[in-house]
């Protein structure tokens, strides 16, 4: 059926199909009406609630300060560093050693893309997890901003976490992340654009984010994990990532699929009525692996239901 409501980011208006699905994560079980576009393959809320920030209480798991057991230990900085210095394709006997037991510890992380120097931006940090990490692997120019902080966490030459609207922010950065938090914002295209403001010439962009019409969504639909209703507000395609990178002065230069066993683990559970806090005890450890293995499948082939999109300035 004909909704005549036109795709938000291609603009298609012909045989959109409409899906009701449920808040699952707070098990609060509201309504909301997703668009599927059937040009893009993208998903999108029809109407972004008024009341969106009652999606994200206090205890989100973004905004739990981040646990770091042995924190800035100089033995372990040392040891964390040299084993990201081998998987960076440095030259480090060290850490090529301790890689033979360890994986790399940001498997979103390439050679050549990044330095331990490097002005790094994390958009939507939540309370700063990742940058946190990274800072205890050795890196010296960390900048995460998030809206929903209730205040700046951070604020040293080395290392902040502000409570920020990105479009508040000004400067270069020469590597942009956002880690599955593109797909909570409205209005995508201004984000890039602002985005490519903050990047230097040769500056990269990383968008990690949950993929539609990917092997999850056609086996769980409604139930799938990741369109996570209301708070995803965009369930975004290689296609839109690449219409989205042309409007927007950017190239995507490559895709890489890095789905869990979690898009059938927690999507079985939605499937099965149960909410989100039940364990996955439900699952026996042949299941749990078979899941994993199903991943790594998909994958390979292009097929999970997420991804980090590396993206450049054109
Ligand atoms: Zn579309």
């Amino acid at each position: 059926m004909d909704h005549g409501i036109a795709c938000k980011i291609c603009g298609n208006v012909r045989n959109n199909k409409i899906h009701w699905a449920k808040e699952r994560l707070l098990n609060l079980r509201h309504e909301f009406q997703y668009l599927e576009c059937a040009s893009c393959y993208s998903l999108q809320i029809v109407a972004t609630p008024a009341n969106l920030s009652n999606y994200y209480p206090s205890e989100y798991y973004s905004f739990q300060n981040p646990k770091f057991g042995l924190g800035l230990n100089p033995i372990v900085y040392f040891l964390k560093k040299s084993l990201l210095r081998h998987y960076l394709h440095k030259f480090d006997p060290t850490g090529a050693f301790l890689s033979l037991f360890l994986p790399h510890p940001f498997h979103w992380m390439k050679p050549g893309m990044i330095d331990f120097d490097s002005s790094i931006l994390d958009v939507g940090c939540g309370s700063g997890r990742v940058i946190l990490s990274m800072q205890r692997s050795g890196f010296t120019n960390l900048t995460g901003i998030d809206p929903f902080l209730k205040e700046d966490l951070q604020n040293t030459k080395y290392l902040k976490i502000l409570k920020r609207d990105l479009f508040e922010m000004s400067g270069k950065f020469d590597f942009v992340m956002l880690h599955h938090s593109f797909e909570h914002m409205d209005q995508p295209e201004k984000v890039l654009n602002k985005i490519r403001e903050l990047m230097n010439p040769n500056g990269k962009l990383l968008i990690r984010i949950p993929v539609a019409n990917a092997y999850a969504w056609r086996k769980y639909h409604t139930h799938w994990i990741q369109l996570d209703a209301p708070r995803h507000l965009f369930l975004h395609t290689s296609l839109t990532m690449n219409l989205l990178a042309g409007k927007t002065g950017l190239n995507l230069d490559q895709i890489e699929y890095d789905s869990t066993f979690v898009q059938f683990a927690s999507s079985e559970k939605y499937f099965r009525d149960l909410p989100f806090s039940d364990d996955f005890s439900m699952f026996t450890g042949k299941q749990m692996r078979d899941f994993s293995k199903e991943a790594e499948r998909l994958n390979k082939i292009g097929d999970g239901d997420s991804a980090c999109f590396y993206l450049s300035v054109k």
